[in-house]
């Protein structure tokens, strides 16, 4: 029989046992091994196949429940567990020491969060990575506040038919079986936001709250009671539904993102944030929704839209995550009419201010990106080849400017070493007293000394763990694929704890190129079947439910690895997600990423098999750009420039196929006279010291804090004070923009030496420059100077500012300094005039730069 309706009953937990439900609703649980064993050891079969407190809660009989009341054992675990969670939420942290004026709170939006398999509200890297940056925050102590969707089917979940075809579900969540809380008013009624919708009725959301640490991610859920289907549909699914869908979860995830955050605060008595952080295009409408407050007079003394837009930027961090055009987001022109008209969603915001915030080459486009750079004032890529990439790409924004000078800086991304290493190496570490986020030399030490046999014998059970694994998922694919326990013999001998073993596992868009691997599936076949060194390789991997290339792939693979000659030597396990990756990345030997170079913004899974003693084997893109240095892994050539993709393709697989041949399979099967393979380990070795304490998301999170946060913070607060600062600061840049067309260098002198530089002298040079309007005050007069190369292009060229050395009659300046002549060579020079004002961030700006 079917039931009509579902819902879930909490038990009551006896007062000895109550910290087991503060232990379940905070997700620290997911990275404290001993909060697990406590869940564990209250029910161990559902423990095992769920590996979910809330479940484990839900499981518990009222026997079972009195049992573990007056279970003295059990209640001593319990209480240092919850002491343990107690001092990790209250004591002082990394942020305490170091940043006693930094920001009072961090909103971060992202329109996924990949904290825990529990929460499957993720669809890949970029959750996974807000998710491992939640945590690190709450290791550091940094006062950060999550904001986000609950999408009641989360993304979805994968299996295969017979032939090999992605077959895709969704189950429905249920909150109350989530580890969440509702945020609730005084009264106990749900908290809630609202937004106008055009000629309808308003859009609303409530909050759950998941704690993550220290850390609170709210979650917006427009399933409420009420509520019109179409609106209910909003927080559906992750990445599902058409345009005007998308629309709706983006102007949810801002407007009422930024909303969310004010109920939160009103509520709870969080501080307010200083700094709001959007991650890609997606949560740009947080900006509109602040000008608002800030116009309406909702929140200060209600400010000129110019005036609103310079605090809103101050206090505004853009990172983008994508370096492929195609992956921006944009919507069209007449949606966001429609949408912010003035009964829409920020009523007050003129119309065509907003239009003009998304405006790109084609008018009838609305582009989120070109937004989130005009609603920041700082904005990165994360990696630095990245971060060269984005500025590349976003060149056309400030056209007046090299490349080089585009305000878009980078911050690699990082890891979060508590969820992602493997238990018993964090043991191992434990037990050195060594710490990758602690002195780079005592680390260095402590690795040393670890001798290789039980190093070898740790990977080697990591191994074995996910060997195990993968024949439990296999035998569950099979089966549901419509085999028989009687055909399935074979999995038992699938994969062997003792082979060479590769991981492979992310989305399958087409530049992750999936099949590199079997663009010679000869050769492979031999790879994998040869008789004194052999390899297995594990492959997961989600293709987005609209993208039937991503899933013919999936099928070439699928086909390829069921056939009965090598199915025990390569895998294809369906489903990935969390709790697939927490084995499978410290059973890997080696980590394989082969996308078309530069498409992988970053790329993090490497860093976390890395993290657990694996090897990198990859294309230079994204991280491993920066971080490769020749022992810590393999490079993998691209044949960049190479233009056919059908050759580039072959080039790239036979350099993989070569390097696993010559390289590797030597390397790892090459043993000494203890049955050792001291190669092997000692580039492991080399692995965990140069990579660990460079992948971790602490690293990655106090960068932002120390070089975009804080920034931000000061810019806002200089802002402040009845917002005088931001009326000023607007006006200001009005003015320049208007006096610009006038900003002239009329003519530049260079005294004396000339043709005969010589080395070690220096170059006088005297600009005579027009301001038009402008006072020297308003701009800087720059000499730039570099090495010439080519057609008188300045190469990396060098700036130091001209000082005011006369003003004549007719508002004409000059301005005067000298370059030193550090070395021999050609060498080239200009003058430039940019605008100058102390709250600016960086020279470009304004967009405004005239040269000689
Ligand atoms: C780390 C991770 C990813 C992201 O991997 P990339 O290398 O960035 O593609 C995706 N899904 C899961 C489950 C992960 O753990």
């Amino acid at each position: 029989m079917r039931a009509i309706r579902r819902f879930t009953v909490r038990p009551v937990l006896p007062e000895p046992i109550a910290a087991l439900g503060t232990l379940a609703t905070n997700l620290r649980w997911s990275w404290h091994a001993p909060t697990q064993d406590v869940f564990a050891a209250a029910e161990p079969e559902v423990w095992a196949s769920t590996q979910d407190p809330v479940r484990v809660l839900g499981a518990l009989t009222r026997g079972r429940l009195d049992e573990l009341a007056s279970d003295d054992a059990f209640l001593e675990r319990l209480g240092q567990a919850q002491a343990s969670l107690d001092a990790y939420l209250s004591d002082d942290r990394w942020y305490q020491r170091a940043m006693p004026h930094g920001p009072r709170s961090i909103a971060y939006f992202s329109p996924e969060f990949g904290v825990t398999a529990v929460l499957p509200q993720y669809s890949g890297g970029l959750g996974i990575l807000a998710g491992d940056h939640l945590k690190a925050a709450s290791d550091l102590g940094v006062p950060i506040v999550g904001v986000g969707l609950l999408y009641r089917h989360g993304y979805f979940t994968q299996s295969l038919s017979r032939e090999g075809w992605q077959q895709e579900s969704y189950p429905l969540l249920d909150p109350d079986e989530l580890p969440l809380t509702a945020l609730r008013e005084a009264d106990g009624s749900p908290a809630t936001v609202s937004i106008a919708q055009p000629g309808g009725p308003d859009l609303v959301a409530r909050i759950w709250v998941a704690k993550v640490g220290r850390v609170p991610l709210l979650l917006l859920d427009t399933d409420v009671e009420g509520a019109p289907e179409h609106h209910v549909a909003v927080t559906d699914r992750l990445y599902g539904g058409d345009v005007e869908h998308r629309l709706r979860q983006e102007l949810l995830l801002g407007v009422g993102g930024v909303r969310a955050v004010r109920v939160h605060s009103r509520i709870t008595g969080a501080p307010e944030p200083e700094v709001y952080h959007t991650n890609e295009g997606h949560a740009g409408f947080q900006g509109l929704e602040r000008i608002r407050e800030l116009t309406s007079g909702e929140s200060g003394p209600g400010l000129p839209f110019d005036a609103a837009r310079e605090v809103c930027r101050a206090s505004t961090v853009f990172t983008t995550h994508t370096p492929v055009p195609a992956g921006i987001d944009r919507f069209p022109r007449t949606l966001i009419e429609q949408y912010f008209s003035s009964d829409g969603a920020t009523p007050g915001v003129p119309l065509d201010r907003v239009l003009a915030l998304g405006a790109e080459e084609d008018p009838g486009v609305f582009n989120m990106a070109v937004m989130g750079f005009r609603l920041a004032q700082r904005a990165n890529g994360v990696s630095e080849l990245h971060g060269q990439v984005s500025r590349g790409m976003f060149h056309g924004l400030w056209p007046a400017f090299d490349e080089a000078e585009v305000p878009i800086t980078s911050i690699t991304n990082g890891v979060h070493a508590p969820t992602w290493v493997a238990r018993e190496l964090q043991g191992l570490i434990a037990e050195l007293g060594a710490d990758a986020d602690g002195d780079p030399a005592e680390f260095e030490r402590a690795i040393a000394a670890v001798p290789f046999d039980r190093m070898w014998g740790l990977k080697h059970g990591m191994r074995r763990r996910l060997v195990d694994d993968a024949r439990s998922r296999l035998r569950a694919s099979w089966h549901g694929r419509g085999a028989s326990d009687a055909e399935l013999g074979w999995i038992d001998e699938a994969l062997s704890p003792d082979v060479l073993t590769i991981g492979f596992a992310r989305r399958v868009p087409s530049y992750k190129r999936l099949t590199l691997m079997l663009r010679d599936p000869e050769r492979l076949r031999r790879i994998l079947l040869d008789p004194d060194r052999p390899v297995q390789l594990v492959i997961a991997g989600k293709a987005h439910p609209a993208d039937d290339g991503g899933k013919r792939l999936i099928q070439e693979l699928v086909r390829f690895a069921d056939d009965a000659e090598v199915r025990h030597r390569i895998v294809f396990l369906p489903d990935y997600d969390i709790a697939m990756a927490l084995p499978l990345y410290p059973g890997c030997d080696v980590w394989l990423n082969n996308p078309l170079r530069p498409y992988e913004a970053c790329g993090t899974s490497g860093m976390k098999a890395a993290l657990n003693g694996g090897l990198n084997l990859s294309i230079l893109d994204g991280w491993w750009d920066e971080w490769h240095d020749g022992g810590n892994g393999w490079a993998i050539p691209s044949a960049d420039g190479v233009d056919d993709p059908d050759k580039r393709d072959d080039l790239e697989a036979s350099a993989l196929y070569d390097l696993l041949e010559h390289e590797i399979a030597p390397r790892f099967y090459d043993r000494d006279p203890d049955g050792l393979p001291a190669r092997w380990l000692e580039m492991l070795r080399h692995t965990l010291v140069s990579l660990a304490p460079k992948v971790l998301a602490t690293r990655m999170v106090r960068d932002y804090v120390r070089e975009l946060y804080g920034p931000a913070s000061s810019s806002s607060r200089a802002l402040d004070g009845g917002y005088a600062g931001a009326v000023e600061l607007a006006e200001w840049k009005a003015r320049v923009a208007d006096g610009w067309p006038a900003v002239r260098v009329e003519h530049v002198e260079s005294g004396g030496a000339g043709d005969a530089a010589e080395v070690g002298t220096s170059l006088p040079v005297r600009a005579f420059v027009a301001l038009g309007g402008l006072s020297p005050d308003d701009v800087s007069v720059q000499l730039a100077w570099g090495r010439a190369v080519g057609d008188d292009e300045i190469a990396d060229p060098q700036l130091t500012p001209l000082t005011l050395a006369e003003t004549y009659e007719g508002g004409r300046l000059c301005f005067s300094g000298a370059i030193p002549l550090d070395r021999s060579g050609a060498f080239g020079y200009t003058v430039r005039i940019v605008p100058r004002h102390p709250r600016l961030a960086s020279v470009a700006e304004l967009g405004l730069a005239t040269v000689a």
